[in-house]
């Protein structure tokens, strides 16, 4: 089994020292144990924080030991309550090749409906979060128009699909490059464009001549910025992630707008995808449908070998994904 542990923190943007490859046995399974081979493991812009020794709504990576985030994978050994080996499960053990789980902590998941892969991204987390952050936190209503932030990565992208597909009026994406710009557009946004052409304010006003919304933002700083300044009366804005600091060690310089959420009446609500797992059964409904009738594509981007995890997050980071980041194991 190969593991990848934290080695050290990052300060700012991280780098391959601050991971190490481990080796360890393969785990046995005690009672109420399952031993998972996982096929596929998830990097997330959210695992970054993580990296930090800072309290916030997830505890830190402990230095020295294996990272951990979405995984799935195939039963191997171990037995418990209606899961035996060859099900395929969903759980929070990845950066590894093999993860020893509490069975009552995984999943099961139907291969026969999409590809396994599937349930890290557009039937999984990420789909999720969009899902309920354009529709449950933003309640985006028939006739809006839309403007996400981050439009071509894994959230982004379900977020300009499923508001096409519940009706909205106008839907407009910004990204980092032209490739992925002409993406969004094959992908049924109305407009799209490449952030680094011009400043997000102008940009978007030409793309959204009637004004926003809602707002699902991704990114923060300029960005948000320029949606407040977009924004219409009443607009909502869902704070979804703010991935331009991540890797800062500065404060953002932007948004210096604010005041305006005044005046326009505006709603800012930040969210997190875990308090919305009431939404879960309809939203994979809904998707699924979406998916067998062909009406909702997703892009995935596939780094092959546990070794090569710290440089598909880093890739992540750095935006050097289509649609959803994932580690083939
Ligand atoms: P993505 O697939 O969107 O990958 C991250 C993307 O961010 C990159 O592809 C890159 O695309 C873009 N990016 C990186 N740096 C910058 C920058 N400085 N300015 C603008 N864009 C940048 O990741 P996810 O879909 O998994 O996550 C998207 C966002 O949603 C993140 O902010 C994440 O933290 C948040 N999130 C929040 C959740 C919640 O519960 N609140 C749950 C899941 C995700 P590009 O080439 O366009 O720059």
């Amino acid at each position: 089994n190969r593991e990848i542990h934290l080695a050290s923190r990052p300060e700012g943007w991280p780098t391959a020292d601050n991971f190490r490859l481990v080796t360890t046995e393969v785990p046995t399974p005690g009672p109420g144990q399952l031993v998972v081979r996982n096929q596929f493991m998830s990097v997330d812009p959210y695992m970054r924080g993580r990296m930090n020794d800072v309290k916030s709504y997830m505890p830190p990576f402990a230095l020295d030991a294996p990272l951990d985030g979405g995984a799935i994978g195939e039963v191997v050994a171990g037995e418990a309550e209606g899961v035996k080996p060859g099900d395929i499960v969903l759980h929070s053990l990845g950066w590894r090749e093999y993860a020893l789980v509490d069975a009552r902590a995984v999943r099961k998941v139907d291969p026969g409906i999409a590809p396994v892969s599937a349930y890290l991204s557009a039937l999984g987390m990420t789909g999720l979060t969009a899902y309920a952050g354009l529709l449950d936190v933003a309640a985006m209503k028939p006739g809006e128009t839309v403007f996400v932030s981050g439009a071509a990565g894994a959230v982004g992208s379900m977020v300009g699909q499923i508001a096409k597909l519940r009706g909205a009026g106008r839907v407009i994406g910004s990204a980092g490059s032209p490739a992925k710009v002409e993406r969004l557009l094959a992908l049924g946004f109305d407009a799209a464009f490449d952030y680094h052409e011009g400043p997000v304010y102008q940009q978007l006003k030409a793309a959204a001549p009637d004004g926003v919304d809602v707002y699902f933002d991704n990114v923060g700083s300029d960005h948000l910025e320029a949606a407040i300044g977009a924004m219409n009366l009443h607009g909502r804005v869902a704070i979804c992630g703010m991935i331009a600091q991540y890797n800062s060690a500065e404060p953002p310089a932007a948004p210096r707008n604010l005041a305006l959420v005044i005046g326009k009446r505006l709603t800012l609500r930040g969210f997190l995808v875990g308090d919305h797992g009431h939404l879960r059964d309809q939203f994979v409904q809904e998707m699924a449908g979406w998916l067998r009738e062909g009406r909702l594509s997703y892009d995935e981007t596939v780094v092959d070998g546990i070794e090569a995890a710290p440089e598909a997050f880093l890739g992540l980071m750095r935006g050097e994904n289509l649609g959803k980041m994932l580690v083939r194991l």
